[in-house]
């Protein structure tokens, strides 16, 4: 990517909006440094400005001289700073119009308020760091999980892009050898040829690719969280369970069958993973019109669930409406279900006994939901909790609980995706032996796709999308 030569200094501020300590107004450009001289009164006699060295002193409009604030200031010379271009950073109180004042004396100097992203976005284009170490700012900054930001520095380190490029290496290594067998048809070491570019793309491309993507998928419930169903027939004690786990009084907790009419929602944190707990209407055989629309939305909710947690009452015998709610659970195929036996504090027998029958009689009907995972819970007294919490972590997050060291964000994931197709594809030409004009093809298409991941070979559409959706300042 050319550098673009851009004659603007811009201003902002980095850091945000609200009370705190301190605030910082960053500048970036060639007239950095004239406009800070003329807004700051340095403390000691001798500022020399020296480069990344902070200097304590007034911030004042050069107008009147009337101080606006007390600053510490530093300017760091190009090409060793964040945008390869020289930057100021003014570090001052960080009330709303101590740093709108100085801003604007910035912008009233010369300065142009900075789009947002464009710190970033000149620190990309001026070859500093690549996109992918770009996005990863963009990830850490939006990153709500300690995972997930640690996730995000190490993209920011270019432990990604560092992936990225030895597959692209091999890539280029397969498109050179094809090449040739393209330019010398006749040559017999053709074979051998054939050989290494099939191990090169079988295990230092298409391995490392689907890694790649695996990992995000590692990543999806951390980034997107978690949803679960609460499912149940009236009455089984969703809301309370919802509430109990929530440790909040967002649902409305009633005796009256058939009263939590709409979704409601709680968010709960799973090691990190946001899980949204959805309480829907209950399921009886033969619905209100209110409830169908639970039911509805239940349909509508099911397929961009993770996971089903059916409340059985287990103080009450196994009904008809019990029945229509496995019948509902089990028309979603893929959903997981955990069976949540509640109200065990109204039972004085023994509950595995109680239990044992309603899963016999699940089993006739639906033997792997009779085998999955179940507790017993009292969402009334708050009890089994913390085991129906593990069940849940099993569930959604398996035995990895760990992330993996590197992983790509959705942008990133969806064409690596695409690259891998074109390897496997090209792969799958060289075995049936095809002209190699093809495979050479898929080869070029394969990289393409990661120059679009690494910044070279993406469009100003894809930029703009991507750095548009920075906060200001950054
Ligand atoms: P929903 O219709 O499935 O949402 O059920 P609710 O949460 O509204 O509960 C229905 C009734 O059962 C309410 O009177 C709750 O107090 C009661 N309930 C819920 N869970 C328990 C429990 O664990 N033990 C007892 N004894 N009562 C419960």
């Amino acid at each position: 990517m050319k550098k673009i030569l851009d004659e603007d200094t811009i201003a902002a501020i980095s850091t945000p909006v609200g009370p705190g300590g301190i605030g910082i107004i960053r500048m970036s450009g060639q007239r950095s440094l004239p406009i800070l001289k003329k807004i700051f009164r340095p403390s000691s006699e001798n500022c020399p400005f020296h480069s990344h060295k902070l200097y304590h002193g007034l911030i004042i409009r050069p107008d009147s001289e009337r101080t606006v604030d007390e600053a510490l200031c530093v300017y760091m010379k190009s090409p060793k700073t964040y945008t390869r271009e020289d930057v100021v950073e003014i570090q001052c109180h960080a009330g709303h119009a101590v740093l709108n004042q100085i801003l604007d004396l910035c912008l009233a100097l010369g300065a142009r308020l900075a789009q947002p992203g464009e710190f970033t976005r000149r620190a990309f284009l001026n070859g500093r760091i690549d996109l992918v170490q770009a996005e990863a700012v963009l990830d850490l900054t939006a990153a709500e999980a300690e995972a997930l930001s640690q996730l995000g520095i190490e993209s920011a380190r270019g432990r990604l892009s560092e992936k990225i490029n030895q597959v692209r290496k091999a890539l280029v290594s397969c498109l050179a050898a094809l090449e040739v067998a393209i330019d010398y048809p006749e040559e017999d070491s053709e074979i051998l040829h054939q050989a290494q570019i099939e191990d090169i793309l079988r295990n230092k491309i298409i391995t490392p690719l689907s890694s790649l993507v695996k990992a995000f998928e590692r990543t999806r419930l951390h980034r997107f969280g978690a949803r679960v169903i609460l499912a149940g027939k009236p009455n089984a004690g969703k809301s309370s369970l919802l509430n109990a786990l929530s440790c909040e009084d967002r649902a409305i907790v009633t005796e009256i069958p058939g009263t939590t009419r709409d979704v409601i929602e709680a968010r709960i944190d799973l090691d990190g993973v946001c899980v949204t707990l959805l309480d829907t209407a209950g399921v009886r055989n033969d619905p209100g019109r209110i409830e169908e629309m639970g039911i509805k939305k239940i349909r509508q909710l099911a397929p961009e669930s993770e996971l089903f947690l059916w409340l059985i009452d287990l103080s009450e015998a196994f009904q008809e409406s019990d029945f229509a709610v496995l019948e509902m659970i089990s028309s979603f195929r893929n959903t997981r279900v955990i069976l949540v036996f509640n109200k065990i504090d109204k039972i004085s027998q023994d509950v595995s006994e109680l239990s044992s029958r309603i899963l016999q009689k699940i089993r006739e009907k639906e033997p792997e939901i009779a085998e999955g995972p179940y507790c017993f819970i009292s969402a009334k007294e708050q009890t089994g909790l913390s085991r129906l919490q593990e069940l849940i972590r099993q569930e959604l997050l398996g035995q990895e609980r760990q992330l993996p060291p590197v992983a790509p964000n959705l942008r990133q994931r969806d064409i690596l995706e695409k690259s891998l197709n074109f390897s496997r594809r090209a792969l799958d030409g060289i075995n049936l032996g095809i002209s190699p004009e093809i495979p050479a093809l898929d080869i070029r298409q394969a990289l393409d796709c990661l120059g679009e991941i690494t910044g070279e070979t993406v469009t100003e559409d894809i930029l703009e999308q991507i750095f548009s959706s920075f906060c200001l300042g950054k």
